[in-house]
C-alpha cells in the first residue's frame, strides 16, 4: 500500500511528480485532468467524483433554493450563530434523523457543521490521544486517512468484501483491535462501493463494537439513496447497542455540496457522550471551527418540512437507472467486472483484469492513459486503497455516461492484446 501510494502520481506520461503520503480524490482528478491533451478536442466526462450538480436531471429541488434566498433577504440571518450551530437547525436536524430512529435524538445532540468532511474531521479529533487507533474500511474514503494523519491517529484497515455484497469483515476488525482502539468507521450506503448493509449485518457490526468496547462512527452522507432491494437503516438504530456517532449532510441527497451544510450527531441514547468532559471538549473543537454561513443554516427547518417526496423519489429513479446503464456496459468491456452491481449511493467499484491488456501496468497507468486518449475521467481503485481496481461514478447525465462507456470500450480494443495490427 505505502510503495503503491509512493508511485501514483507518477503517471503515464512518465514524468515524477512531488508524491505525497495522502492525497485527495480533487487532487487526483486535477491531476488526470492536466494529463488530458491540449489539442483533445472532445468533451471531457468526468466519472471520477460525486458532485452531478452539474447535470441538469440532478437538480436540487426549487424548494430548497428558494427557503434559501428567504432566509438570505429577510435579513435576520447576517450575523454569526453559535458554533455549535442554530437552534432552530439542530432541532430540525434531530427531528429529520429520529424518523428513522426507535428513540428520539434532542437538539443537544446535534451540531451543525461545514458539509460532512468537517463532521468527519471533528469525531477523529475528538478521538484522538496519544497511542490511539482508528479502524477504517478498505476500499474507503481518503479524508479518514488524511483527517486521521493530521490528528496523529494511528489507521489499521479491515477489507469489505466484494464476494459479500462489500460487507465488513468482521473477523479482521476483531483482530486489528486492541485496547487502544477508539472507534470503526462505517460508510453506508457505501461509498466507493455503492453497497447498502442489511439490518442483519449492521446488527453485527454493532455487536462486535460493543464487545471490542469501541464506537462507530456511521458515515451516512448518502443516508436514504438506495435504489436496490434493501431499504437504507440508520446506524443509530443500534445506538443503544454501542454509542454510534451519526455524521451526514445536505450535499447528495439535496445534490447540493457547495452550502456546506453537514452534521454531527451523537446517537448515542445511553448518554456516553454527555458526559460533562466530551461535551466540553466537542464544544471547543466547534468554538475554534465555526460552522456553515448562518443563512444556510436557517433554511434547514423549511427545508426538511417541505421537500416533497417526488424530488427524492426522482433522484432515486435515475440513480437506479443510471447504475443498471454503468452496470450493463461494465459487462461490454471485458477488462472490467463489477462484483456487486451498485444498491445505493453514486459510485461502484470495478475490478480491473491488466491481463487482457498489452500495454497497461496498473490502475493508475489505465487512468492517465484514459484520459489523456479519451478525455475520460474515472479514478484508480488504489486512491480509495484497492490497487488496479477503478471507482466510477454513476451520477452522470445517461448520455454522458453511454458515450464514455464507448470511449471506454475503444480504449480497451486499441490496448488488448487482440488488438489487430494496422
Ligand atoms: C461526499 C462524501 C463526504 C463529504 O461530504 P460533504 O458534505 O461534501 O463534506 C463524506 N463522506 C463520504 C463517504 C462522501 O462520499
Amino acid at each position: 500500500m505505502e510503495n503503491g501510494r509512493k508511485n501514483w502520481v507518477n503517471g503515464a506520461n512518465g514524468q515524477e511528480h512531488e508524491t505525497p503520503s495522502n492525497i485527495t480524490i480533487k487532487g487526483i482528478i486535477g491531476l488526470l485532468v492536466a494529463n488530458i491533451d491540449a489539442d483533445e478536442k472532445r468533451r471531457v466526462i468526468s466519472l471520477g467524483m460525486g458532485d452531478p450538480s452539474a447535470y441538469s436531471c440532478f437538480h436540487t429541488t426549487p424548494v430548497a433554493e428558494e427557503a434559501v434566498v428567504h432566509t438570505l433577504q429577510s435579513q435576520k440571518f447576517n450575523g454569526y450563530a453559535p458554533t455549535v450551530g442554530l437552534p432552530q437547525t439542530r432541532l430540525a436536524i434531530a427531528n429529520y434523523l429520529s424518523r428513522n430512529l426507535p428513540y428520539k435524538l434532542s437538539p443537544d445532540d446535534v451540531y451543525v457543521t461545514s458539509g460532512c468532511t468537517q463532521a468527519i474531521d471533528v469525531s477523529l479529533s475528538i478521538l484522538s490521544r496519544p497511542g490511539a487507533n482508528i479502524l477504517l474500511p478498505r476500499p474507503g474514503f481518503p479524508i479518514y486517512e488524511l483527517c486521521a494523519a493530521f490528528r496523529q491517529l494511528e489507521v489499521r484497515n479491515f477489507n469489505l468484501l466484494p464476494e459479500k455484497s462489500w460487507e465488513v469483515d468482521i473477523d479482521a476488525v476483531e483482530a486489528l483491535a486492541d485496547h487502544n482502539t477508539v472507534a470503526m468507521v462505517i460508510i453506508n450506503p457505501g461509498n466507493p462501493c455503492g453497497n447498502v448493509y442489511s439490518y442483519q449485518h449492521l446488527k453485527k457490526i454493532a455487536e462486535i463494537a460493543k464487545k471490542l468496547k469501541i464506537l462507530v462512527i456511521a458515515d451516512e452522507v448518502y443516508g436514504h439513496l438506495a435504489f436496490g432491494d434493501k431499504p437504507f437503516v440508520p446506524m443509530g438504530v443500534f445506538g443503544t447497542v454501542v454509542p454510534v456517532l451519526t455524521l451526514g449532510s445536505l450535499s447528495k441527497r439535496w445534490i447540493v455540496p457547495g452550502w456546506r451544510l453537514g452534521w454531527f450527531v451523537t446517537t448515542d441514547p445511553t448518554g456516553n457522550f454527555k458526559h460533562p468532559k466530551m461535551v466540553e471538549r466537542i464544544k471547543k473543537i466547534f468554538d475554534i471551527c465555526g460552522g456553515p454561513a448562518t443563512f444556510i443554516q436557517a433554511a434547514v427547518p423549511n427545508i426538511f418540512e417541505q421537500t416533497e417526496d417526488v424530488f427524492f423519489k426522482k433522484t432515486i429513479n435515475i440513480l437506479k437507472q443510471t447504475s443498471d446503464i454503468c452496470s450493463d456496459l461494465i459487462k461490454d468491456i471485458p477488462c472490467i467486472t463489477c462484483p456487486h452491481k451498485p444498491e445505493g449511493s453514486m459510485a461502484v467499484m470495478v475490478k480491473l483484469n491488466l491481463s487482457l491488456l498489452k500495454d497497461i501496468s496498473d490502475d493508475i497507468d489505465f487512468c492517465f492513459k484514459l484520459a489523456k486518449e479519451e478525455s475520460v475521467i474515472i479514478l484508480p481503485g488504489l486512491a480509495v486503497g484497492l490497487k488496479n481496481w477503478l471507482r466510477i461514478t454513476f451520477a452522470v447525465e445517461p448520455s454522458s455516461l453511454e458515450e464514455a462507456f464507448g470511449r471506454i470500450k475503444c480504449f480497451y480494443q486499441r490496448h488488448s492484446h487482440q488488438q489487430k495490427e494496422h
